[in-house]
Order: C-alpha cells, then sequence, then structure tokens
C-alpha cells in the first residue's frame, strides 16, 4: 500500500485531490487478524504515507482511529515522512469528476502469511471534491477495512455507502454466521451495496487462501501474487 500511494497512479497518497477547500486529507487503516490489532488515521494532512500513519497508531497507540489536528500531533512524535509544499508534491490523478469510476481508485492490500494471518490496509485521498472533514469507509474499521482469522477485506467505491453495509466486516459475518464460502459472502455484501445505489468493489482473501475481488464499477485495478509465483494483474 505504501508503494501505491507513492506511485501517484491512484487516489491515494500523491495522486490524491484536493479537497473543496484545496487541502489535501488523507484517511487510511490497517488490521492484523490474528490478534485484530487495528489502527487508523482519518483527515490528516501533511504526511507522505498514510498507510504507514496507520500502522504507527495501531502500533503505539492505545486508540483505534485518531483524526484531523489530534492524529497529526500524536505523528509528530513518530519517524514519518511529512511534505513541506503539497501543491508541489501532490499530482492529482483526477480533477474534474465527483466520482472515479474506478479507474484510478482507493488503494489496498490484503495478505494470507504462511503461518495462517491474515492482515488487511487500505488508503484513500478520499472522494474528488469532498468537503473538509469528510471520512470515507476506508479509514473505519469495519466498513473499508477488516482482518480477522477467517477473512482480510479491502474495500474502494463511494464509501457512503460502504459505511451503511458495514461492508468489509460483514463479508467475516456472512462467512460466520451462514457458512456462505469466499465468494458468495463477496457477492451478496456487493449486492447489497448495488441494491442502495452504490458503487464499488472490494478484494478479499480468505484463511485458506481463496480470493474474490467482485467490483461493479466498469473497471477496477487488481491483482494477486502467491508463494509459488503466480502473479495476475487484471482492469477489467
Ligand atoms: N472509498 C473511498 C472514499 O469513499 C473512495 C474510493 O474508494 O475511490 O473516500
Amino acid at each position: 500500500v505504501h508503494e501505491l500511494e507513492d506511485s501517484g497512479l491512484h487516489i491515494a497518497g500523491r495522486g490524491s485531490s484536493p479537497n473543496t477547500k484545496g487541502k489535501w486529507e488523507q484517511d487510511a487503516a490497517i488490521m492484523d487478524g490474528s490478534n485484530r490489532r487495528a489502527g487508523a488515521v482519518a483527515a490528516i494532512q501533511g504526511y507522505k504515507n498514510p498507510v504507514d500513519c496507520a500502522r504507527a497508531v495501531m502500533k503505539h497507540s492505545q486508540h483505534i482511529l485518531l483524526s484531523g489536528k489530534g492524529a497529526e500531533k500524536f505523528l509528530k512524535k513518530r519517524d514519518l515522512k511529512t511534505i513541506g509544499n503539497p501543491h508541489g508534491y501532490y499530482r492529482p490523478i483526477i480533477s474534474d469528476a465527483s466520482y472515479d469510476d474506478g479507474t484510478h481508485g482507493t488503494v489496498g492490500a490484503v495478505a494470507l502469511d504462511s503461518e495462517g494471518r491474515l492482515a488487511s490496509a487500505t488508503s484513500t485521498g478520499g472522494l474528488t471534491n469532498k468537503p473538509p472533514g469528510r471520512i470515507s469507509d476506508s479509514a473505519q474499521i469495519g466498513s473499508g477495512t477488516w482482518a480477522d482469522e477467517r477473512v482480510a477485506v479491502s474495500c474502494t467505491g463511494q464509501g457512503e455507502y460502504f459505511m451503511r453495509v458495514n461492508a468489509a466486516s460483514d463479508v467475516s459475518a456472512r462467512i460466520r454466521y451462514t457458512r456462505s464460502d469466499l465468494e458468495n459472502a463477496t457477492a451478496c455484501v456487493l449486492e447489497e451495496i448495488s441494491l442502495l445505489g452504490g458503487q464499488g468493489g472490494l478484494i478479499a482473501i480468505d484463511r485458506l487462501g481463496r480470493v474474490a475481488m467482485p467490483f461493479n464499477t466498469s473497471i477496477m485495478k487488481r491483482g494477486f501474487a502467491t508463494w509459488r509465483g503466480e502473479f495476475d494483474v487484471k482492469v477489467f
């Protein structure tokens, strides 16, 4: 996620668009499914890698989500890269659309390690033309980011819909309570979002390494890699 933020190819990190007041406010979250520790930042300004800031909250704070000035004060004590001149650093990947159609989007990663531990992270510059203080689903554990002992999920799309469905943790709830498999659980969550009129997608991996990446936008850039050397990247 750190690399994707730095690439400037997505609406996260360097590619983020400013809000309606011309400021760059960033959101990110990270969750370790093996112990359910989590950290998140919302509406922070001046940090190069919001996902590293989320990790710092997970590691060094007793809280989960820190926002705005309070978060920035907490982060100041950590060894995190800052941005001196936002106008010189950010290269907004889109500037005129009120909603990204999935071409660029939020960035996220989900992972399963060799000991069966799952983890998830998401980072976003948020919706283009968002108002100051608006917080995305990406920063909210349960809505846009989730990992537990069953599944790791990271979402992208119109965050308000993902919050209303509590999308990321609902994938786990469906697996747990209805004994759905990953494909079915993710499809059902996306269907709920569609029924409300929302657009987006998600990436998910379960404890057996099964991957699902459904979306209802025209495209969603996505990929996977395995220890066996399998590797694939898709757009459509
Ligand atoms: N989910 C993000 C948000 O609501 C946007 C995106 O995924 O493109 O800010």
